[in-house]
């Protein structure tokens, strides 16, 4: 970024001081083992992934002929399987490895679990399952439900396999039929397959020294123990009224669970490495009246109205709520712009960061309100770009920290130094304690199928990794050349936005409609020509650039802790962007290039 002075005279702060503070506090963040700092909760750590809601069960393997598989029963593979559902197929089998469906919300209860987007945005299928939730931002349990209503809604569960884990699918060319099998034996065949396996699948812990050593309980948030904490997901954890707590982590997990863990622990300790961005929640119940008002398409509207606020090209905000907060600073910066400068794109991001800056400012001056004591307050301001990590909002997290039971252990950047038989160090003071809970996060790792998943192998066997060893190749993100009738959801190639709920429906809702056309036309199968693949990921690489902010962001998973890659491998437009160009490819000739005539 170039000097500006005239631009940064009375801004009231002084961005080269905030550049720099910012610069500092990542410095003292970054780590030479980057992502290999966490440790995989397998082998010794297994039991931190084992499942508390499954019973054990023993069934039949199914050897059997079903339309499609979907792998994943998130709300990824509910919404692929409502939408394969309204595309004409009969049997439609969710493979899911919990023991019922709901992806991140059948395994996140933690207490205070809610969602961060607007429930009548971030909730799918709203109109279809004739819902309005009852709160703005509704609970877990709630979301849940909601999870277990689109199954019972298109009718997924009659031929789920739940508590059940795909080892591999294989396409056989002759049959034209992949095979997939599981870990419970089953080998199943099915014209479709569809890949929904989410992005927040498995937990991580951090590879602090002595971890392995606690002799207190522990556990990680998305496992979390009622039967040794008591209580439920809305609180009264009445069993640690005697015990001291440790919650490692100050992520959007923390700050939902903190609030309740600070009302039910004698003790609760907070290590802190990196102070979130809390931000204003505001929830409040539906009204029923406003509810029974809204009108068919509302849903679509809204959530639409909500990425078009996001990206900056929305009259009015519908939702209204802090999402939009960073555009609008944007905005009117913009709005103090000559014609000149508003095509020079040095100034353009200049006014960009200094909506930042203001944005952050006032992140900062919150806490400061809210929070009593002087240093607490000062170590929970965020000395970051707004988007370096993902926003959090609420209105209980800070005042948590003014309980007399409450202690912020602010770790400076680096973290829990270790970990003993009795508690946890930092700054050299062992904190004594009987829990220890990990709100470390999730691996999210390269999210493709091909990278995380079982192996897919397509035409003449060759894996869908060893396709994508120069680098990842489809059309859409959706389908690649040689894994006929073959559909990947998630993040590759495809849109990204804090709406993921969202992004996945109109990902469904393509793969349906290219589905429904295959049946139509009775196509042997579905599958890009080379030259279609060839296309789609040379635009994608020409229109990557290197994500500069990200790369001068504090560490964290949104930039690899530290390491971005040299470019994104994801569409650069937004979300909307992308919905408008997948209709009109379904809508023109674009169907030709997967749909042999
Ligand atoms: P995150 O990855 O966001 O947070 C992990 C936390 O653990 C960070 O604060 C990290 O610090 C901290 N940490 C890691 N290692 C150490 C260590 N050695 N010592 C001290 N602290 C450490 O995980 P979350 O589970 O909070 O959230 C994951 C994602 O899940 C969110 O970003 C969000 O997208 C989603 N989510 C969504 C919700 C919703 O409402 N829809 C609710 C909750 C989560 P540091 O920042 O320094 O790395």
């Amino acid at each position: 970024m170039t000097d500006q002075p005239d631009a940064c005279t009375g801004l009231g702060f002084d961005p080269e001081e905030l550049r720099a503070r910012y610069r500092a506090e990542r410095d003292r963040r970054l780590r030479p083992d980057g992502s290999a700092q966490y440790i995989e909760p397998t082998g010794d750590f297994g039991y931190y992934v084992d499942d508390p809601h499954a019973v054990e069960f023993t069934r039949q393997p199914c050897v059997d002929d079903v339309d499609a598989v979907v792998v994943g029963g998130g709300f990824g593979g509910l919404i692929a399987g409502a939408r394969l559902r309204q595309a004409g197929l009969g049997s439609i089998r969710i493979v899911e490895r919990g023991s019922d469906v709901g992806g991140t919300w059948y395994w996140n209860r933690y207490p205070g679990v809610r969602c961060d987007i607007e429930s009548y945005i971030y909730l799918p299928l709203l109109e279809e399952v004739g819902y309005v939730p009852t709160e703005k931002y509704t609970c877990g349990a709630e979301i849940h439900r909601h999870a277990q209503a689109i199954a019972e809604t298109f009718d997924l569960y009659r031929e789920a396999c739940l508590q059940t884990e795909v080892t591999g699918a294989e396409w056989d060319s002759e049959r034209g039929r992949w095979t997939v099998t599981t870990d419970r034996g089953d080998r199943m065949t099915a014209r479709y397959v569809v890949f929904a396996c989410g992005v927040f699948g498995r937990p991580k812990l951090p590879g602090i020294p002595g971890i392995d050593g606690f002799r207190g309980h522990t556990f990680h948030t998305s496992r979390w123990d009622y039967a040794y904490t008591g209580g439920d997901q809305t609180g009264g954890m009445h069993r640690l009224a005697d015990k001291r707590v440790a919650v490692i982590g100050t992520g959007a997990t923390a700050i939902q669970c903190v609030p309740h863990l600070a009302a039910d622990a004698e003790r609760l300790y907070v290590f802190q490495r990196t102070p979130s961005v809390v931000d204003e929640r505001g929830n409040r119940p539906t009204d029923p009246e406003w509810a029974g008002a809204l009108r068919p398409g509302w849903h679509r509207r809204r959530r639409d109205n909500f990425l078009a606020v996001v990206a900056g090209r929305a009259d009015a905000d519908v939702v209204g709520d802090r999402w939009g907060d960073l555009t609008r600073h944007f905005q009117a910066e913009l709005a103090k712009l000559d014609d000149r400068e508003i095509d020079d794109p040095q100034r353009r991001e200049l006014a960009r960061e200094i909506a930042d800056f203001r944005k952050m400012n006032d992140i900062r001056a919150r806490v400061e309100s809210i929070v009593d004591d002087d240093a607490t307050a000062r170590a929970l301001q965020p000395w970051y770009r707004h988007d370096c990590k993902r926003p959090t909002y609420s209105d209980e997290y800070l005042p948590a920290f003014n309980r007399p039971n409450v202690t912020l252990v602010d770790t400076e950047g680096r973290g829990v130094e270790r970990i003993t038989a009795n508690g946890a160090v930092s700054g050299g003071v062992e904190y004594e304690l009987d829990c220890l809970i990990f709100a470390t996060g999730f691996e999210i790792g390269r999210a493709h199928p091909a990278f995380s998943g079982p192996p897919i192998r397509g035409r003449g066997g060759r894996t869908l990794a060893e396709h994508f060893r120069g680098g990842i190749r489809t059309l859409h993100g959706f389908t690649s050349h040689g894994f006929p009738n073959l559909f990947c959801m998630g993040l590759s190639h495809n849109a990204v936005a804090v709406n993921f709920a969202h992004v996945l429906d109109d990902q469904a809702a393509h793969i349906g409609a290219v589905i429904a056309e295959a049946e139509k036309r009775q196509a042997p199968y579905v599958e890009p020509s080379v030259a279609a693949e060839r296309e789609w990921t040379e635009s994608i690489r020409r229109s990557a650039r290197p994500n500069k902010v990200q790369a001068e962001c504090t560490p964290g998973y949104y930039n690899n802790e530290g390491k971005p890659p040299p470019v994104r491998e994801s569409y650069t437009g937004d979300a909307l962007e992308f919905a408008e160009l997948m209709r009109s490819w379904r809508a023109g000739s674009g169907l030709a290039e997967v749909l042999p005539e």
